[in-house]
């Protein structure tokens, strides 16, 4: 949630800031701010909505006053404390103006602070401002900017991305508790931002910061630990992301994009070091106990893959939801195992599960598309998705590259290591032809479907997990309400639900079919419409999408129509696929 770029360097600020706060638009805001170290003072502009479309040429307008620009910071708001308008947006400023904040968090503590700092006059309702306040309150002490900031965040309590800026030094500061921040580094340039694509176009340089790690970039980068004010020396990593992967290129939408991308970022997924997975492969089988936890989309992805562990590695995982993964710590040992999935890997409900899980000397093993993520860092072993930025909010690429490497671990388990990375692989092959084939049919049924207001998917062993996924797509982007059974639960209460003409997507694979379309001619007879997905065409469905049969690897190829539904019933109901509403990109709140 809210977006977070600041530059030192060039005199350029303006459109590196500007650019760079397009570029996390995906992550969701309501309103946004840009403020550039100038003289006499620091130049600020505000503005409530979208940023999209605010050119350079108005920036500059507002803030260049024929002074190189060389310093600034810039913010993209989402509301927690104090109203969506112009004088909450951030940067905030301190009272005697010298210093200018961006901040992505809460400040729990923000109204004992703001009792402590009575004599200053507060400009918003937010939690912020206590920090620019608070800054100049120990700045009117210990004068300097640097010590004074480090005083400041010893007593914020809560999450905060902080960076600041002081009209009279050269120095930006930052610091972090809970919430992302990523410095980018080029030549004499620094980057400072929540996510990487803010600066991707000018460096793939990265140093990641953990939790309690503060710095300046003055002349130089300086990193530092807050808890004893020692220097750390930090890994300039390489991100193999490239820009055209953050760009949408010649599609309207990210989502779009990204569902075109699947056969690359599933040959992705399969690249992993053949000693890492053998590693992972290893901790699975020596544990008791194996956890597959995450949320939403990775839970499905982790739903699918219980079934391959069953199927092809005859081993037992458990499958929880990460917010709810608390209530199990009684069956968490020492020996137990922990396999958590996330994009992101900032989810806060999976960094949580991960705590508790920790707590018990559970081992963790992570798959995260991010790499220098908080999960990452928490965990033992790491498999990384590979699958490049994704953009739009909801999740299409990321679902199938944590489907392939969950299969791949299954295949691994049952020691066909290789003949699961060939199977994926020939299924990936197939992304492509599959969406060429169909394409037009789904937009056709997008247009058919789009005015109604309940849809039901079924499907049965490992196109159960295929239905959930499926539905969640569909609800998240075109706010048509949707759900997924298992084949043989509709009969025990939802089929009550079916009238003339709902829709019903049945996804069969060679094993269910029989059993499947048996509950569509079920729920036909009650005037449901069928809209079969499968290998086999079946004279109860009303409309048929073919997938070719992958055995195993069907989860892959089989969401792939309906990832397609969903973003063009979106498209058809005047929805942005890449921003649905009240939905953030990483929930990074419990
Ligand atoms: N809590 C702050 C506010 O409401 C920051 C929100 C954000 O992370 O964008 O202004």
């Amino acid at each position: 949630m809210c977006g977070i770029i600041a530059y030192k360097g060039k005199d350029k600020a303006i459109s590196v800031i500007l650019e760079g706060l397009k570029n996390l638009e995906y992550r969701g805001y309501d309103s946004w701010g840009i403020a550039c170290k100038s003289n006499p003072s620091i130049v600020l502009t505000k503005g409530v909505g979208n940023i999209g479309e605010v050119t350079e040429e108005e920036i500059k307008s507002e803030l260049y006053k024929g002074k190189p620009l060389t310093i600034g910071i810039g913010h993209t708001r989402w509301a927690t404390h104090g109203g969506v308008t112009k004088e909450n947006a951030h940067p905030h400023q301190s009272e005697n103006h010298r210093v200018a904040v961006v901040h992505n968090g809460i400040i729990e503590n923000f109204e004992e602070l703001k009792a402590k700092l009575k004599n200053i006059k507060f400009k918003s309702e937010t939690d912020t401002e206590v920090i620019p306040q608070l800054l100049q309150y120990h700045m009117e002490s210990r004068k300097d900017f640097e010590k004074a900031f480090v005083d400041t965040l010893k007593e914020l309590q809560g999450n905060y991305a902080v960076v600041a800026i002081d009209q009279q030094s050269d120095k930006v500061l930052f610091g972090k508790v809970g919430s992302p921040l990523v410095i980018g580094k080029k030549e004499d340039e620094y980057f400072v931002a929540s996510d990487i694509p803010a600066f991707l176009k000018h460096t793939n340089q990265v140093i990641y910061l953990e939790d309690g790690e503060y710095g300046s970039i003055g002349d130089s980068l300086k990193i530092y630990k807050l808890s004893n004010n020692q220097i750390i020396n930090k890994d300039v990593q390489t991100v193999d992301w490239n820009l055209e992967q953050a760009q949408k290129g010649e599609y309207p939408h990210f989502m779009i994009k990204e569902i075109m991308e699947q056969r690359d970022s599933i040959t992705r997924a399969l690249e992993q070091k053949n000693s890492n997975l053998l590693k992972v492969i290893e901790m699975m089988k020596k544990a008791k106990g194996i956890f597959l936890v995450g949320c939403g989309t990775s839970f499905h992805a982790c739903v699918s893959a219980s079934y391959n562990f069953s199927h092809i590695a005859k081993a037992h995982v458990n499958i929880v939801l990460a917010s709810e993964f608390r209530n199990y710590e009684e069956f968490l040992t020492d020996e137990s195992l922990m396999i958590a999935v996330s994009q992101s890997g900032e989810t806060a409900d999976l960094i949580d599960a991960v705590k508790v899980a920790k707590a018990k000397g559970v081992k963790i093993i992570s798959l995260v598309n991010v790499m220098g993520s908080t999960l990452k860092r928490m965990s033992d072993e790491s498999l990384l998705m590979n699958a490049g930025p994704e953009i739009c909010v909801c999740s299409t690429k990321n679902y199938t590259s944590q489907l392939a490497i969950l299969l791949l671990l299954a295949y691994g388990f049952a020691d066909r290591l290789e003949e699961g990375k060939e199977l994926i692989q020939s299924a990936a092959n197939k992304v492509e032809e599959l969406i060429k084939n169909n394409l037009d049919k789904i937009k056709d049924l997008a247009k058919k479907l789009k005015d109604n207001k309940n849809m039901f998917l079924i499907g049965r062993d490992l196109a159960y997990p295929s239905a959930l996924e499926g539905a969640l797509k569909i609800k998240e982007v075109s706010y048509i309400h949707a759900e997924g059974f298992a084949g043989g639960e509709l009969k025990h209460g939802t089929i009550a639900l079916i009238e003339e003409g709902t829709p019903v997507i049945t996804l069969a694979t060679p094993e269910t079919e029989q059993l499947i379309n048996s509950n569509a001619i079920e729920i036909k007879s009650r005037g449901g419409y069928i809209i079969g997905i499968g290998s086999k065409k079946h004279e109860v469905y009303d409309f048929y999408i073919e997938v070719p049969n992958f055995k195993q690897a069907n989860p892959l190829l089989m969401i792939v129509p309906i990832q397609l539904l969903a973003y063009y019933l979106a498209v058809e109901r005047n929805c942005n696929p890449d921003k649905p509403r009240n939905l953030a990109k990483s929930v990074t709140v419990r």
